[in-house]
């Protein structure tokens, strides 16, 4: 199995995490946070998104977040956005990383928004040159590339003509979010493989949803046909409290100590990472769905034992 030496992990718990959370943080609260995870060592951070207030009042404050940080040296502060809009907002509050969003499912964008996956990339063309303009460096991400609870496996064909939709608006860096949790790893290896192969001028993320707890076999699987580039939430927030069996990211923790077991270069703190995980459950009045944090690390074991 291939091994890298490093991988780079972007914390999302700020946005993917907190998104769903009744509990609304602060500023200050959010603020304490980002210093905290680059304090930990993190050199990306999704910091919150730039969608409809209304729609997700968890979020509102990510443009005084982004003003009260301000830039940091070395470290990228990105957030989602929905269009030319978020752009807009970006320029106004100094965020310098946006990242825009489309679901592989056809059926999902066909209802939701009236039109095609690739149909929507393309009308993303006014946000990218915006954002060009202004500076800001952009990105794409790609929702259920693997499954979709409509139409089941998501064809191969499908996420090519998004991929190339994206390089035809300028994106080269993409995301491949497997946001309903419905990927398994032999199908991740072999997308991962596909994508790298076919198209070698593209970065790549990948972000997991431990809902059925495939989430780390997919990470090693990934990184198996070469990925090196992981979202992550600390504690594994993502899921919400309220809807029975969903569950959230794949916690930080749990991919640091994959990392720390097998020699795998982060740049991050794990302990740092899990004492800032613990103090979740008092912010958000309710308990985590990360292991790391149940069971402790391997070698806090050692070292207990080794004591005695
Ligand atoms: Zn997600």
């Amino acid at each position: 199995m291939n091994h890298p030496s490093s991988i780079r992990i972007c914390e999302v718990g700020l946005r993917d995490g907190l998104q769903n959370e009744a509990a609304i943080l602060t500023t200050d609260q959010k603020v304490t946070i980002v210093r905290a995870l680059v304090d930990a060592g993190f050199k990306v951070i999704e910091v919150g998104s730039f969608m409809h207030p209304v729609k997700v009042p968890q979020m509102a404050n990510t443009d005084d977040v982004v003003k009260a940080i301000g830039e940091i040296p070395g470290v990228e502060l990105r957030a989602l956005i929905p269009n030319k809009r978020g752009v807009d907002r970006a320029i106004a509050c100094g965020c310098k990383k946006v990242k825009l969003n489309v679901s592989a499912s056809r059926m999902h964008n066909i209802k939701n928004l009236n039109r095609t996956p690739e149909e929507s990339v393309a009308g993303f063309k006014d946000a990218c040159d915006a954002a060009r303009e202004a500076g800001i460096a952009i990105s794409g991400s790609i929702s259920m590339p693997f499954a979709s609870p409509w139409e089941g496996r998501t064809p191969v064909s499908d996420v090519d003509s998004i991929i190339e939709a994206y390089m035809n608006v300028g994106i080269t860096e993409i995301s491949l979010s497997d946001a309903s949790g419905m990927a398994v790893p032999y199908q991740v290896n072999e997308l991962c493989a596909h994508v790298r192969e076919k198209y070698p001028q593209c970065t790549w993320w990948l972000h997991f949803h431990n809902t059925r707890g495939l989430a780390i076999g997919n990470i090693l699987a990934a990184m198996d046909a070469g990925m090196t580039q992981f979202d992550s939430s600390f504690g594994g927030l993502g899921g919400c409290p309220f809807v029975p069996g969903a569950a959230g990211n794949i916690s930080t923790e749990d991919v640091l100590h994959l990392c720390e077991e097998e020699g795998i270069e982060t740049g991050i703190d794990i302990k740092k990472v899990i004492e800032l995980s613990g103090t979740l459950p008092a912010m958000l009045g309710h308990g985590l769905d990360s292991y790391i944090l149940r069971a402790g690390r391997n070698k806090d074991l050692i070292a207990a034992k080794s004591e005695k």
